[in-house]
């Protein structure tokens, strides 16, 4: 089933999850791991990320480096499928732009037509690792629009070869990220509420949010993208705090402020166990307020915090 069939058809706030790929060469039990303890909450889909390649440098043996491309965390597709079968549930595969030609992008999205799973979340995707900026496929997708852009085409059976005729119309279901506290790139948040609606009004069915700890941010950008124009449910995405270093950690990596409130309750805690109990807590108040406020669903970033995840669905659904 479509995720806009899902919030479409809900009677009450659903709850559901982004897993990420086991990194390479662990077992997939990992993941049955957090479903097997999640599936008890009913989650109505879940996410699972894409990871591009990496590079890493490794010693030559001649006193030389070697470059060498890695992918750390492959498997989405396959977890996916994997997914869907074992536990009946509709699954989300995110596609992104980086390191995909458009032809890419094409046979990745017929595997998943094949496979049955018809909702897909695109991303741009961040730059290599050691590389400053986003750098496109030099036929690749820049940005998530244009990526849109590919799959609407694909949906009213528009291939990338012009002489193909009578194709399968493939069936997606798009989900596009927002940013309550702005894409770091955006020189501002009315650029960046644009670019969105470009998304939207490319075909785009929903947003998902990127974390963030202060409900406020999550109200006001939800008010500003009505104003835009932009009409689509906006699920907002959760993560629980669950260490120190995650104060300097998660600004860094995602751009987002961390409450003065929950900051200082974190500095005071005395043991990590207590960090943990202070991000659980924090995450509970702020999914009773989203959910006694109508959101559409509660979308939790398990980053391998399944027993946190738990304790937060347990007293929220
Ligand atoms: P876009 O919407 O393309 O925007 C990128 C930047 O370009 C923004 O600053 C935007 O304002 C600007 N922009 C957009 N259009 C234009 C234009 N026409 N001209 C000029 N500027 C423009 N990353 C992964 O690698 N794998 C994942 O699985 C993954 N999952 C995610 C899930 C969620 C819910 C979120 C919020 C993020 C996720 N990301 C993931 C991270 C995401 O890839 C990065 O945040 C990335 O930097 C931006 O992706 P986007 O799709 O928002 O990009």
């Amino acid at each position: 089933m479509k995720v806009i069939q899902h919030l479409e058809e809900a009677k009450r706030t659903l709850f559901s999850i982004e897993i990420l790929p086991p990194l390479k060469g662990d077992n997939i039990q990992e993941i049955y791991t957090t479903m097997n303890e999640l599936i008890q909450f009913e989650p109505a889909f879940v996410d699972v990320t894409y990871h591009r390649e990496e590079y890493v440098f490794r010693d030559a043996g001649n006193g030389l480096l070697k470059k060498h491309t890695v992918r750390k965390r492959p498997g989405t597709v396959g977890i996916c499928a994997a997914l869907s079968n074992k536990y009946q549930i509709d699954t989300i595969p995110h596609i992104i732009c980086g390191g995909f030609s458009k032809q890419d992008t094409e046979d990745a999205l017929i595997d998943l037509h094949f496979l049955g799973i018809d909702n897909v979340l695109l991303l741009r995707g961040d730059a290599i690792k050691s590389e400053g900026r986003f750098v496109p496929e030099p036929d690749g997708n820049r940005y998530a629009k244009e990526l849109v852009q590919q799959v609407v085409n694909m949906n009213n059976g528009k291939y990338l070869d012009p002489d193909l005729s009578n194709v399968q119309h493939t069936n997606f279901c798009i989900g596009v990220a927002g940013y309550p506290e702005k894409h770091f790139e955006s020189p501002n948040q009315q650029m960046d509420l644009s670019y969105l609606k470009q998304k939207v009004d490319a075909g785009a069915e929903y947003i998902v949010t990127q974390m963030f700890f202060d409900n406020k941010k999550y109200f006001s950008f939800v008010e500003a993208c009505r104003t835009a124009g932009i009409t689509v449910p906006i699920i907002p995405g959760l993560k629980p705090l669950s260490t120190l270093s995650q104060l300097n950690i998660l600004p860094h990596h995602f751009h987002i402020d961390i409450p003065q409130e929950l900051t200082e309750q974190v500095l005071r805690a005395k043991s990590k166990e207590e960090i943990q109990e202070i991000g659980i807590a924090w995450c509970i108040e702020q999914s009773k307020e989203l959910k006694a406020a109508g959101v559409p669903c509660l979308h939790y970033y398990t980053m391998g915090k399944v027993k946190a995840i738990s304790a937060i669905a347990s007293c929220v659904f």
